[in-house]
């Protein structure tokens, strides 16, 4: 397989070539891609191809095509829908060829949106449970009586000082910051994400260095490419990724990729190195170690870029601080990180890596590397990783430069919004608790624990795409507080399928899929900036053919509706005469008093804060909302380059300049005009209160890094002020499943790799990827199957921590022995039917037990296609039977389990899931004790650094332990 990809982007590349010296014509959008690939933009109001299910007759089908972005992941990929002329419906779902992400190219989850849109299943219309919470009774309302139902409550919450019992948390946002912004209006800190059990510990890695939490690897351009992760099938941005992965290796780059599992990734690798899982920082510290001791790193970037100065005046006072002391430092720091000592951690032969360390240290600058979940988000410590890995490209001088890794803020662009609240003056200590001081986001997925020990309560809880019962940790934990009316008041899904959470919700609100909304999203995928729009098409097909349209409500299906128009609507509702201060920020500009819409919030920020986009509209005589609406993408530059090197403007240099000793500038000069609102650290003013504003490096100040150096941080002395001077520099932390921690007949379970063709929980309602794939089998080594007489097929029991899951085997040699590996993608369940297993759940008192109870299969619909399901193992929900792991400073979840796998018990079935909550309630108090509480650590009396990237960031004295907080935390 490997060799045919290899061979098609050559042929590609070399027709291509051919076509060029023929004088032809390419597809003159980003893809650059031949005419015959995608239909003309010019063409995009009538185009006509033939039926193919009237096949052999010869039966025109006349479209309109309308781009849309997909948001089966976070990859953000153009798409064109195909809207019959005939019918105003859409028949189906292709690459948008003007998305400069995806490039016209999409994975099997963005044509499977027609699924999703189409799905006999879904929610059309709002619905209000009837009887108990989870009892399956609901009965249709309106959406008046919905949204009056939440304003009411919201208003009172906040007139009533306890807006904090007013939680949004979000799953999926797919948008930049609309409904933090919303969240910033109310006044209400009540932000939670899904980060924590997603991709927080990358995170953290990359933030302790540059300030910003993200990676951009400029893939395309490198010539060695190293992964610890699957970013040829799957991971972060991985199709607008993979596609330029696979143009590197075509031009000769080496892959080398770090995962326990054969993946389809590591299938494409040159060097694939499977290590026991947790030891991935020690095999990046040994080939750090070797670019030290060889002097096979960039010693004027290091030096001009790194906070070495710091590190030596605080931590070696007793040296001179010349570079020449840091090298000698720097080289008896790292020595012990032999590759013999990363074979005894990692089980990768010593000479493997040595080999993987040369082929690195000749990359030079042209190194990209790329750390997202996979080992970040498994093991304790995890976000040493992704620091570690980073190290290598920062020793090499590989950032921000062609083919190496930026910082994704450069490679992103945020516009900014017609309306721009101010964020809460007020902490919720439900999301950020000073335990965890530096938890890189919100502690999601432990709040079933903290509403158990009476740190609060939530009035409204609304869920947004959302669904913690399957998706995390614990989830018999969750359903224990959803139906627990006194912790939970009124739980709303804004949710566009039925999910194990919604089940439990008391409204449940239809919202639109990908081509059902409005939203921008602009990702870091190469060395550009672009953003993308995101449309109900239906709504621009039918404006497009001189329909008015004043609520998406009119175009989609049922009642569905976006949730720009929803959030609107619901803020007027909450403030209807103004008085309480929110209304305004929902307010139209240009009709004073009136109700903002999506063509005048959108069309603003097209005109007003996208460089360039309204005069390459108004040269093809559009307006920069129609040139969207029309086209779906706008790239607004390319190379960006090393931004960190811009001199800071001698306008910004002017009143009141000073330098601290770590050559940090600050100015009382006025901030230039913002341009982009990509998050970055915020670096602290210095005490005198003058901003921040640039980094003296060699005499020039220059725009640095946003970290409180101005420089990248070897050395981070946030972690050493807050208690973790151990983990100061990149280094290795034993993970939570290192063998010294498993007991006897233990062995880790990797349940965190997602599979390519399904998306974490809204997929169940898309039958082609159902089809593609249905079942998580426990990958199982041929060695460690023969010691437990287990064969592909049989059925195991594996032991958690909480109780146990039945699942069937796979023995194979894609796993490395003594590990065992399942996707968390399967077992979908639900109490009635459908695409998903039908399950009993049967309780006794802190002791649950689910299991099936009928075989999954064909059920009569309005499709007939669910009549053919031909497939009845459907997997099982293993992550119901794991406790939570927070870590101690990322907050991320640590995923990977220490199990046992015996074969299974006579009576077990097939997706069998025993938990006892109480279990539960003990492993997480357990983890409670590897916190380091600001109470006692904070250096200055606040709850966290304010430098510290965090959505919906508070304001002012909010930060101060002592501050403002509507809900006091009682100490566990
Ligand atoms: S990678 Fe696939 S699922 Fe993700 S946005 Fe692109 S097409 Fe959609």
């Amino acid at each position: 397989m490997n060799a045919d990809l290899d061979g098609l982007a050559a042929r590609v590349s070399a027709a291509r070539a051919d076509t060029e010296a023929r004088g032809e014509t390419f597809y003159p959008g980003p893809s650059r891609i031949h005419l015959a690939m995608f239909p003309p933009k010019e063409r995009w109001d009538d185009w006509v191809e033939l039926d193919a299910k009237s096949w052999p007759r010869r039966v025109e089908k006349r479209y309109m095509l309308v781009p849309t972005t997909c948001f089966n992941c976070e990859s953000a990929c153009g798409l064109l829908a195909y809207v019959d002329k005939d019918s105003l419906q859409v028949r189906k779902f292709e690459g948008n060829p003007e998305s400069p992400g995806s490039r016209g190219r999409n994975c099997a989850k963005g044509p499977a949106v027609i699924n999703q849109v189409t799905d006999p299943d879904r929610i059309l219309h709002p619905m209000r449970r009837v009887g108990a919470r989870g009892a399956g009774g609901w009965e249709r309302i309106s959406w008046d009586d919905a949204l009056d139902t939440l304003a009411a409550r919201i208003r009172a919450a906040i007139e009533e000082d306890r807006a904090n019992e007013v939680m949004y948390h979000v799953g999926r946002p797919g948008e930049d910051g609309f409904t933090e912004r919303v969240l910033g209006a109310w006044g209400v800190d009540g932000h939670n994400s899904h980060t924590n059990v997603c991709s927080s510990g990358g995170r953290a890695g990359y933030q302790f260095w540059m300030g910003i939490d993200r990676p951009s690897p400029d893939h395309a351009n490198a010539d060695v490419i190293l992964l610890i992760s699957a970013h040829l099938e799957t991971g972060h941005y991985f199709n607008p990724h993979a596609q330029r992965i696979t143009e590197a290796k075509a031009n000769g780059a080496r892959l080398i990729v770090l995962d326990v599992r054969l993946s389809n990734t590591a299938t494409h690798a040159d060097h694939w190195l499977a290590p026991y899982p947790g030891s991935e920082a020690a095999i990046c510290l040994a080939i750090a170690n070797h670019l030290i001791q060889t002097g096979r790193y960039d010693r004027e970037f290091v030096r001009r870029w790194w906070n070495w100065r710091e590190y030596l005046v605080d931590v070696h006072p007793d040296r001179e601080p010349t570079f020449e002391a840091f090298e000698e430092v720097l080289r008896g720091q790292y020595a012990d990180y032999t590759f013999a000592y990363a074979e005894a951690e990692s089980g990768v032969a010593a000479a493997k890596i040595a080999e993987i360390a040369e082929i690195v240290a000749g990359a030079g600058t042209r190194l990209s590397t790329h750390n997202w979940r996979s080992a970040a988000a498994g093991n304790e410590g995890g976000w040493q990783v992704s620091r570690t890995l980073f190290m290598l490209n920062a020793l090499l001088g590989a950032v921000a430069v062609p083919g190496s890794t930026y910082p994704n803020a450069w490679n992103k662009f945020v516009a900014e919004p017609i309306h721009l609240p101010p964020h809460p003056a007020a902490w919720n200590e439900l999301t950020y608790p000073l335990e965890y001081p530096l938890g890189q986001n919100e502690l999601s997925f432990l709040l079933p624990h903290f509403l158990d020990e009476g740190r609060g309560r939530l009035d409204t809880y609304i869920t947004r795409v959302y669904n913690p019962v399957w998706t995390n940790p614990d989830g018999f934990s969750w359903i224990e507080m959803l139906t627990d009316e006194d912790k939970v008041g009124l739980h709303a899904a804004l949710t566009p399928t039925w999910n194990e959470t919604a089940y439990f919700a008391d409204l449940v609100l239809p919202m639109g899929l990908s081509s059902e909304r409005h939203d921008i999203t602009s990702y870091e995928q190469y060395d550009g900036q672009w953003i993308s729009f995101r449309q109900p098409v239906l709504r621009a097909a039918r404006e497009r053919m001189g329909e008015t349209i004043t609520d998406t409500r009119q175009v989609n299906p049922g009642e569905v509706w976006e949730e720009n128009e929803f959030w609107i609507e619901l803020s007027w509702r909450i403030d209807p005469d103004g008085t309480m201060g929110i209304r305004q920020y929902f307010e139209s500009r240009s009709r004073p008093g009136e109700k903002l819409g999506v063509d005048e919030y959108y069309g603003w920020m097209f005109e007003n804060s996208v460089p360039g986009l309204k005069e390459t509209a108004a040269a093809e005589g559009l307006g920069a909302l129609e040139f969207m609406r029309r086209y779906g993408s706008y790239e607004i530059a390319k190379g960006i380059g090393p931004l960190h090197e811009s001199p800071v403007d001698a306008s910004e240099l002017q009143t009141d300049v000073s330098v601290d000793g770590r050559g940090r500038v600050f100015s009382r000069d006025p901030a230039p005009a913002k341009v982009n609102y990509a998050p970055t650290g915020a670096p602290d003013p210095d005490d005198a209160g003058r901003r921040p504003v640039g980094v003296d490096v060699d005499g020039q100040v220059l725009r640095g890094f946003p970290t409180p150096s101005g420089r990248l941080e070897f050395y981070s002395r946030t972690l050493v002020d807050w208690g973790w001077a151990e983990h100061a520099l990149p280094t290795y932390i034993k993970s939570h499943i290192h063998p010294d921690q498993l007991a006897d007949g233990q062995v880790p379970l990797i349940s965190t790799f997602r599979l390519p063709t399904q998306i974490h929980t809204r997929s169940a309602n898309s039958k082609w990827l159902d089809e593609l794939s249905h079942a998580n089998p426990l990958w199982i080594h041929p060695s460690h199957a023969a010691q437990l007489d287990v064969q592909t097929g049989d059925l195991v029991r594996v032991e958690t921590e909480l109780g146990h899951f039945v699942v069937k085997a796979w023995v194979t040699e894609g796993i490395r022995p003594g590990v065992v590996a399942c996707s968390h993608h399967m077992g979908r369940w639900r109490l009635q039917g459908g695409f998903s297993t039908t399950v009993a759940l049967d309780r006794e008192g802190s002791r649950w037990a689910m299991r099936p109870t009928a075989a999954h299969g064909s059920f009569a619909s309005d499709d007939p296609d669910t009549a053919r399901i031909w497939w009845s193992d459907v997997g099982v929900h293993q992550n119901m039977t794991f406790g939570v792991h927070p870590d101690p400073i990322s907050g991320m979840h640590c995923w990977h389990q220490a199990v046992r796998v015996t074969r299974a018990q006579p009576g077990d079935t097939a997706g069998d899931i025993v938990v006892d909550t109480e279990r539960s309630r003990e492993v997480y108090r357990d983890w409670l004790t590897k916190t380091r509480d600001a109470r006692s650590t904070s250096p200055n009396g606040e709850r966290r650094p304010r430098w510290l990237i965090r959505p919906l960031k508070p304001t002012g004295d909010a930060f101060r332990i002592d501050g403002p907080v509507a809900r006091r935390t009682t100490a566990p």
